[in-house]
């Protein structure tokens, strides 16, 4: 006899609304925050996209509106982590780090995905030293100040174009000519007095790691070769996502970036296991897509449990 019904883990978008879901067909689910509670949303200011907001409606404060939602309909949320499971085995086993564990008959992953680093040693050595990858938590603390943002998708020049209101200057740093990010988002940023670009380059080097502060960083043209010290005081990171599977691996099938493989719906290639969000989704990758893969993998894990003898 299993514990659970159903254990959701992850609370952005898509594990909450898997919860709201499954919380309303009586399945009594029981919720596992992660670390990064709230999800990736939690490190947003204002979402202008989530429909139904007409003004838009801050990150955080959507997060916690749908989570109240999902617990007034009877949803345990559990704050924890898990660090291991079994999938092989019925009932699913979940351990947490505390030394709990919890079994279930049915499990929804929805652990979304997590910051890239730009894998150069210095970056991750000046963490919280100068170096970020949440504008919206570390920005004030750069008023005034020089900065820079790695990448060119949406998420780098909605960061740059957020840190204008605290920097003294934002500069750009893409590895190509031509922006990722979405046309209305490249307007913007192109036509911001605060934003300068450094295009066709990659950060070499993040100064200083002797000192435990950014003094500034070595940006290398990759079409010349060429290298130059750019002073600085912060150093922003936003070159994408990396799903968060370790806890799956060699048990549920993963594509070769890590992302959790769904087929017909949010079924993994173990019955039982549903996964919804960011963790399987590399393409869409919106809060609004994440929600709506939420409610499917209750739907599927709901109509799985009533099949179960
Ligand atoms: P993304 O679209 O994958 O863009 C990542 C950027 O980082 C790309 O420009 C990429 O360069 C660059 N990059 C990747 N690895 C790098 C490395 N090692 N060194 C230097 N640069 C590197 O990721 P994102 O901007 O986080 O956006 C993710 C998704 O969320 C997208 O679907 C986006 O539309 C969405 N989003 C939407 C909004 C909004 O609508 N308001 C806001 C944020 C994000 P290349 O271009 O050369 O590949």
């Amino acid at each position: 006899m299993a514990d659970r019904h159903i254990v959701i883990i992850g609370s952005g978008p898509a594990g909450l609304t898997a919860a709201l879901y499954s919380a309303r067909a009586n399945l009594k689910p029981l919720l596992v925050e992660g670390i990064e509670a709230g999800g990736q949303l939690m490190l947003t200011t204002m979402v202008e996209n989530w429909p139904g907001f007409r003004d838009g409606i801050m990150g955080p404060d959507l997060m916690a509106d749908m989570r109240a939602q999902a617990e007034r309909f009877g949803t345990e949320v559990l704050e924890g982590n898990i660090t291991e499971t079994n999938l092989r085995e019925r009932p699913f086993a979940l351990d947490l780090r505390d030394g709990r564990r919890i079994t279930t008959e049915a499990l929804v992953i929805a652990t979304g995905a997590s910051a890239r680093w730009l894998e150069i040693g210095s970056d991750r050595r000046l963490s919280g030293h100068g170096v970020s990858t949440c504008a919206t938590c570390d920005g004030y603390f750069f008023k005034g100040k020089p900065i820079a943002v790695v990448g060119g998708g949406d998420s780098a020049l909605e960061e740059a174009i957020y840190l204008t209101k605290f920097a003294s200057k934002v500069t750009l740093i893409h590895r190509r000519d031509t922006l990722r990010a979405s046309k209305i988002m490249q307007d913007k940023a192109l036509a911001n007095a605060k934003i300068d670009f450094i295009w066709d380059s990659e950060v070499a080097e993040v100064k200083d790691v002797e000192k435990g502060e950014v003094m500034g960083v070595v940006v290398r043209n990759l079409k010349t070769g060429t290298l130059r010290d750019l002073p600085l005081d912060g150093l922003f990171i936003a070159i994408g996502h990396t799903p968060n599977t370790s806890l799956f691996e060699g048990q549920l099938d993963l594509d070769p970036n890590g992302y959790i493989v769904t087929t017909e719906g949010t079924r993994t290639n173990v019955p039982g296991v549903f996964a919804a969000g960011d963790v399987q989704d590399h393409v869409y990758r919106q809060a609004v897509t994440a929600a709506g893969s939420g409610c499917m993998a209750a739907m599927d894990a709901e109509r799985y449990l009533e099949g179960l003898p």
